[in-house]
C-alpha cells in the first residue's frame, strides 16, 4: 500500500535526486508549447519578467537541474536541498519563481533560478546523466579510471560522472553491490567497477518507479537503516569521503577495497 506520508511529501519536497526531476518533467508536460502570461517571484538572479509572453518549447532535466526551455534561452532551476514546487496551486508564500499560464500555474520554492543564454547542448553533457537515453557507461568508466584517489562514496556523488545520483541512491547502490563506501575506485575488481556503473542506473530507475508508486522509502535497504537485512549486523553510519554525506553500510557484507 502506498505510504500516505510519502504521498504528501511528493508534493512538498523534491528529494533532490535525478528521478524526482524526471517525475517533475512528466508532471509539467501540459505546459509545453504554452505561453507564460505573467511571472511572479522573489528571485534576484535575473529579471524574471523577461519570461512574460514567452512560449515554453520544452522541459529537460540534467542530473539535479531542471531546465525550462525557450526559443532563445533556458531557465535553470536547481532545487538544492530544500526546494519544492506546486503545480496549479501555491503555498501561500511568494515563490522564487511562479509562472502563470492562461490555464494553470507552476510555482518553484527555495530553489536557485538561473538564466542561461548559451546553447544548453554546449553546457550539459547528456551522456553523464544516468536517467538520460544518451547515458554512456563507457565514458563513466573512463572518468572513474582517470581519478585515481577517488573513494566510491564520492565517485557516485560526482555529478560530472553520475549526474542525478544523490545520497539515497549512493547508499543503496553500494549496499546492493556489497562494496564499502570507503573503498578506493582504483582498487575495485573489474566486475565490481562494472556493477557500480550498472547499478547506479538500475537503482535510479527503481527509485523512479517506486517514487511514482509512493513506495520508495519502504524499499530502502540501507539508507537510514539500523540493521543489515542480509546478516543482521548493525549498520555503520559515517560521514565519509570529501563529500562527507551520510553513509549507511554493513562492514560485514560490504567489502572494503583499499
Ligand atoms: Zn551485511
Amino acid at each position: 500500500m502506498a505510504d500516505q506520508q510519502e504521498r504528501n511529501s511528493l508534493k512538498r519536497e523534491i528529494m533532490p535526486e535525478g528521478p524526482s526531476l524526471v517525475i517533475l518533467k512528466e508532471a509539467v508536460q501540459a505546459f509545453k508549447g504554452k505561453k507564460i502570461i505573467s511571472t511572479v517571484g522573489n528571485s534576484k538572479q535575473f529579471d524574471i519578467h523577461k519570461l512574460d509572453g514567452q512560449v515554453i518549447t520544452d522541459f529537460k532535466s540534467w542530473g539535479k537541474h531542471f531546465l525550462i526551455c525557450f526559443k532563445k534561452f533556458t531557465v535553470r532551476i536547481h532545487f538544492m536541498l530544500f526546494g519544492s514546487y506546486r503545480i496549479n496551486e501555491d503555498k501561500n508564500t511568494v515563490p522564487r519563481l511562479g509562472l502563470q499560464f492562461k490555464q494553470g500555474q507552476i510555482n518553484f520554492y527555495a530553489c536557485s533560478v538561473r538564466f542561461i543564454e548559451e546553447d544548453i547542448n554546449e553546457i550539459y553533457d547528456w551522456t553523464a546523466d544516468v536517467m538520460n537515453p544518451a547515458w554512456d557507461p563507457k565514458k563513466a568508466k573512463t572518468k572513474l579510471r582517470n581519478k585515481k584517489d577517488l573513494l566510491v562514496c564520492d565517485a557516485l556523488l560526482d555529478q560530472d560522472i553520475f549526474a542525478g545520483v544523490g545520497n539515497i541512491i549512493k547508499n543503496e547502490v553500494l549496499f546492493r553491490i556489497k562494496v564499502h563506501p570507503g573503498s578506493m575506485v582504483s582498487k575495485l575488481p573489474p566486475a565490481k567497477l562494472n556493477a557500480l556503473i550498472k547499478e547506479a542506473v538500475v537503482y535510479s530507475f527503481d527509485f523512479l518507479k517506486w517514487k511514482k508508486e509512493f513506495v520508495l522509502k519502504k524499499h530502502w535497504l540501507a539508507h537510514t537503516k539500523k540493521i543489515c537485512p542480509r546478516d543482521n549486523t548493525p549498520f555503520d553510519k559515517k560521514y565519509l569521503g570529501k563529500t562527507k554525506r551520510r553513509s549507511f553500510f554493513c562492514s560485514k557484507c560490504q567489502r572494503l577495497y583499499t
